[in-house]
């Protein structure tokens, strides 16, 4: 169970709540066709609410919204959104709206104890992923997505729900044993950012209640309070008029609304009702000013946040403010990231943009990330961007761009809209419940933007910046690490530099397009030699002249999405250890260099409003190409790739920028406790090896931008054993003409590579490896093994079946049981190749002085597997998860291409998913016990222990 954190420490980014979401034309109410029907749109008109859902109130307050959706079939997802949060407890109930939370999964009327999660596991709902909630200021949200094909499942869902609302049984026992969770929730949230938050919370939430109610709460009252406490609260504010059921699915919602209005109807109002006040963050009308540090901070922020009152979004008119503000951010999004590519940029990361900030306000929200040392320059650098739009504004051809991406989003999610999956739509009417934002139907949404966007004017989101750029209610917020705490400007500094941006001479932006073609060179078209189905997987395989491989999948998975990739061996096995940092980094950096006749600037400007994005890449043992696009991409799709193969570059301002960014970034690596553990990690495990180093500013001393680029070009000469995977929604008479001009056209010299084996292994010995560094007092507990392992279908089914009741039985014995880790869990990994290998690990944080006796504990659980094998039951929630994941797995694009593309790499038999539920049914306590005995001994095992700095 999470609790959401209320504010982050990068910039806070706008809800994009337009244009992404579109469905059915089916009938519009009256108030929408009169919104839509005019020539003229008329911006004073209300908003319609979206017609395809079924909504309603019971006699006692309880909303509930049902929508019919099929997507994925035979799933329903259920949501009890709450109007209330931490910002309604009082001084001795801080931290309890949370912890009702999770008192919500302890003890319900009907499920009671932990037959809640034990019941639901049973169904194949997997617990934290499916099975969640959340806390915030002012919601509580529960999430239960479900199978809807069986009707007793689905009755008992609705049960869950009904009994989330106000059926939580509180137990004593149960909330005393549940204290140590939430003790060790919030002992894994501390750290760096929580004690800088802890400082400047009061100021950028002006001294409000926010500023006290964080939903975490204090350690000394989740240890001490009284039941009557939590009863208290539970009865206060959990009560039908502040809570709405969500339920989209494929379920019929008439039928389902009648069995809402039996199960919610008895649901009572308390007598005496506390009322439910809207908190506010008041406008102070001044400015204000926080420098503080930290040792753990690796590098210095800036960041400017300019409040005001957030606008209501109740008419046409705005909803159509809104999308200007949204091209307002794309804009200024656009300016930086062109900034960022100059040789030596000013800063190591910029960026500003308006959106929502906490309760009734908004936020424009300015950050820098200086290089080290340079916060001054780095500052004014990043201002006078800001001042060059207000002096100037944005250019017309940046607007034309920027609608061009905003037309296109809004288009795919309109094809999309039938496609669309249920948890998708849940913030729609959340958020339309608890906020008061307005919930369009897909057909309003999508014609209303459609209609809108030609409307936007430029002079109007130039105008954006004198509304939102200015200099009341302004919070300067510095934070460097502990060494730079002296040189920290002061308030006088800071407004000194503001100053001097202002009085400075600024030139206008001048909008660089390229108008040469992406290829200086159009291919010769090849052919392709040969064609044959792949029956199993309703797939063809297509040879080409040059050798070149195609393996085609069409699906009707969506309605306009192709992905696409392509591995051949190699990869930076092939260079010696000096080569290395040279050869995995080349292909990221030629990715960010553009390619053919454009620079990266150039090519960004070149696809907006396409919906296509290619990337190559190198790996250890493989180089190739992933990306997507839709139909109407799939010529710069293929453009593309055949660029990235004959004409790459690695642009000498893109590499130094790169490295002088880079460098800024690691500089101060090491006062993160947690690169200081996984070195040490590497370094046992590894050696020096300088291929499972991390990143340090050496090892980026040893990147040459000519030798990368030569490897680069090396990796890419020879087409001939690539073998590229083409899924999602195209018809093969489509697609035949563009594989025939630019992959078959690739150059091949049949050089009949393979990858080098390195035989990087891991020691067969384990040892007991502790670290000390950081200042929380808490620790980080990783047990791993490794090994050779036996490769088959069998063995791997084992493997996961081992992982997932081994999760089980830890989250029982040291969560519930000891109550000693707020999160703990098994996971397995296996491949075949270069040679078969296996990595099992269990981790979890906890108390410093908890550590061992926990480790006691998971070993003891590892041993019992071992000695009796799991129990039945455990194995029985392992196949049902995996029988449900399976039937959502088969109608997604993303695992076909890699089951694909992954059976030609690792020459395994393509028909294998087909016995997916056969091996699921073979597994058994006696087969998962062998796996444990045989993979998890007890002299392979490594203990690594992350503590706090030694005193
Ligand atoms: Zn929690």
């Amino acid at each position: 169970m999470r609790f959401i954190k209320p504010l982050a420490l990068a910039f806070l980014l706008p809800a994009t709540f337009y244009g992404v979401e579109a469905k059915m034309p089916t009938s519009l109410t009256t108030q929408a066709r009169a919104v839509l029907s005019q020539d003229s749109l008329a911006l004073n008109q209300k908003l319609p609410f979206d017609n395809e859902v079924v909504t309603g109130k019971l006699k006692n307050g309880f909303t509930y919204f049902i929508r019919k959706n099929i997507e994925p079939k035979g799933r329903v997802t259920m949501y009890l959104g709450m109007k209330a949060g931490s910002i309604l407890e009082n001084e001795k109930q801080l931290g309890l709206a949370h912890f009702l939370e999770h008192m919500n999964f302890n003890g319900l009327k009907h499920f009671p104890k932990n037959e809640l999660v034990n019941y639901l596991q049973k169904a194949g709902v997997r617990f934290g992923s499916d099975l969640n909630a959340y806390t915030s200021f002012d919601q509580t949200v529960y999430q239960l997505p479900i199978p809807s094909d069986d009707p007793e499942l689905l009755e008992n869902g609705l049960q869950v729900m009904r009994d989330w609302a106000q059926d939580a049984l509180l137990d004593g026992e149960e909330i005393d044993k549940e204290r140590g969770v939430i003790l060790e929730e919030k002992r894994g949230g501390r750290g760096v950012q929580q004690r800088l938050q802890d400082q400047y919370f009061p100021m950028v939430l002006n001294g409000s209640l926010y500023s006290k109610r964080l939903p975490i709460g204090t350690e000394e009252i989740l240890k001490t309070f009284p039941y009557t406490e939590i009863r208290k609260f539970h009865q206060d504010w959990y009560r039908p008029d502040l809570q709405a059921l969500i339920i989209v699915g494929d379920i019929d919602p008439k039928a389902i609304e009648e069995k809402v209005k039996v199960l919610f109807s008895d649901m009572t109002m308390p007598k005496k009702v506390p009322q439910r006040k809207e908190y506010r963050v008041d406008l102070l009308n001044k400015n204000q000013f926080l420098a503080i540090s930290d040792p753990e901070l690796p590098y210095t922020v800036a960041q400017v946040l300019i409040k005001n009152e957030k606008d209501k979004v109740l008419t046409v008119g705005d909803y159509r403010n809104e999308l200007l503000k949204n091209i307002f951010n794309q804009m200024i999004a656009g300016r930086f990231s062109e900034l960022m590519q100059q040789p030596n940029p000013p800063f190591m990361q910029a960026g500003g943009s308006i959106g929502d900030f906490v309760a009734n306000l908004n936020t424009f929200s300015l950050l820098v990330v200086p290089k080290p040392g340079e916060l001054e320059s780095g500052f004014k650098a990043m201002l006078t961007e800001f001042e060059r739009i207000q002096k100037y504004g944005f250019t017309q051809t940046e607007l034309d761009r920027a609608l061009a991406d905003m037309k296109k989003g809004n288009e795919m999610a309109y094809i999309e809209r039938d496609k669309k999956k249920s948890d998708s739509y849940v913030n729609r009417y959340l958020n339309y419940f608890i906020d008061n934002e307005p919930a369009l139907s897909n057909e309003v949404s999508y014609r209303l933007t459609t209609q809108l966007l030609p409307t936007l004017k430029l002079e109007e989101v130039n105008g954006l910046v004198k509304k939102y750029y200015t200099d009341l209610n302004r919070d300067i917020l510095i934070m460097g690490p502990e060494k730079e705490k002296a040189n920290l400007p002061t308030e006088q500094a800071v407004l000194g530099w503001v100053k001097a941006v202002e009085d400075s001479p600024v030139s206008a932006y001048e909008d660089k397009v390229s108008n040469l073609p992406l290829l200086s060179k159009e291919p010769t078209k090849g052919t392709i030699v040969s064609s044959k189905d792949i029956g199993a997987v309703q797939a063809k395989e297509l040879v080409l002249s040059n050798g070149v491989k195609v393996i085609l999948k069409p699906t009707d998975f969506k309605n306009d999405e192709i992905q696409i990739m392509a591995y051949s061996p190699g990869g930076t096995s092939l260079y010696t250890d000096a080569d290395y940092f040279s050869a995995s980094n080349a292909s990221s950096l030629v990715d960010a260099s553009g390619v053919g006749q454009m620079s990266n600037v150039e090519l960004t400007k070149y696809l907006a409003g396409k919906e296509v994005s290619i990337s190559p890449y190198i790996s250890e043992r493989y180089e190739g190409i992933s990306g997507s696009t839709d139909k109407e991409g799939l010529k710069n799709a293929f453009e593309l790739i055949y660029g990235y193969f004959t004409e790459p570059r690695l642009d000498t301002d893109v590499f130094q920028s790169t490295m002088t960014r880079a460098k800024g970034s690691l500089e101060n690596r090491l006062s993160n406790p947690n690169n200081v553990f996984s070195d040490k990690v590497k370094e046992v495990l590894y050696g020096n090896n300088v291929r499972r180093q991390n990143a340090t500013v050496e090892t980026l001393t040893k990147i040459e931008r000519d030798r990368a680029l030569a490897i680069y070009k090396e990796r890419f000469a020879d087409a001939s054993d690539f073998v590229f995977t083409i899924v999602g929604s195209f018809d093969e008479n489509e697609i035949k003409p563009f594989i025939e001009t630019y992959l078959a056209s690739l150059p091949a010299s049949k050089r009949g590579e393979n990858y080098k084996d390195l035989n990087i292994l891991e020691p067969s010995k384990g040892e007991r490896v502790v670290v000390h560094k950081g200042k929380e007092e808490k620790a980080s507990t990783q047990l791993a093994y490794y090994g050779d392992y036996n490769y088959s279908e069998n063995e791997n089914v084992n493997m996961e079946a081992l992982e997932s009741v081994l999760t089980i039985k830890l989250l029982e014995r040291l969560r519930e049981k000891e109550g000693g880790v707020y999160g703990v869990g098994a996971r397995a990994s296996f491949n075949k190749l270069p040679k078969p290998r296996y990595a099992f690990s269990i981790g979890f944080g906890s108390a410093v002085d908890k550590t061992d006796p926990l480790i006691s504990s998971a070993l003891d659980e590892v041993k019992k597997i071992q000695d009796q094998g799991p129990d039945k039951v455990d194995i029985e929630k392992f196949v049902a998860e995996q029988k449900r994941q399976n039937e959502l797995n088969l109608r997604e694009n993303g695992y076909w291409l890699n089951y694909i593309s992954s059976s030609y790499q690792n020459n395994l038999d393509i028909n294998r998913y087909t016995r997916r539920m056969e091996n699921l049914n073979k597994v058994t306590p006696k087969s998962v016990q062998e796996i444990a005995e045989k993979y998890l001994k007890k002299e392979r095992l490594f203990e690594f222990i992350l503590m706090p700095d030694s005193k």
